[in-house]
């Protein structure tokens, strides 16, 4: 999978956003972010990450982040390079594997409002990365998960979308209209 240091600019797409809130099934609003996309959390087999142990209430949090997002989520397969090669399950499953609590298969993004006008970019295989490699992203990411609620309302055009930066000309790609 693509590296990206932590704390570096997103430029893995550069096509826009396409959000999907998957507890409401709004899938595919695509628009121009209006905001700086962060990264954090797109590790590497041969690159050093930071390991330790996250505070608490924060894993609780950021899975219930990847419950609801799914950014970018086209981009296909990404899977686990810190996993033994003995461990790994077949790509097109998705599956946690036994003793694992989020699969090590991934399929896109979440997006966590940090400072105002800059969210974090992060693959849903951060879970993965946090919960069975325990991995330690960044402080400000820990700290922008905590506060972040994804149970909460979107914004005025978008309320339904439980992320509060989708602009007002987002298209919304409806499937029954094809
Ligand atoms: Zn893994």
């Amino acid at each position: 999978m693509t590296f990206y240091e932590d704390m570096s600019l997103y430029t893995y797409w550069d096509g826009g956003e396409s959000f999907t809130d998957v507890t409401t099934g709004y899938r595919f609003l695509s628009f121009e972010p209006q905001y700086e996309r962060v990264n954090v959390g797109w590790l590497s087999g041969d690159q050093p990450w930071a390991s330790g142990v996250a505070p608490a209430g924060f894993i609780e949090k950021l899975e219930a982040v990847l419950a609801v997002q799914a950014v970018n989520q086209m981009m296909g397969l990404h899977d686990c390079e810190l996993c033994p090669p003995s461990d790994k399950q077949p790509p097109e499953s998705y599956e946690p594997r036994p003793g694992h609590r989020r699969s090590s298969v991934g399929t896109g993004e979440i997006r966590i409002p940090a400072r105002p006008d800059t969210a974090f970019a992060a693959p849903v295989l951060v879970g993965h990365y946090v919960v069975d490699h325990g991995y330690l992203p960044p402080t400000t990411f820990i700290d922008a998960v905590l506060e972040f609620d994804p149970s909460g309302h979107g914004s005025a055009e978008y309320p339904w979308v439980r992320f509060p930066w989708i602009p007002e000309d987002a298209v919304h790609y409806d499937a029954s209209v094809e």
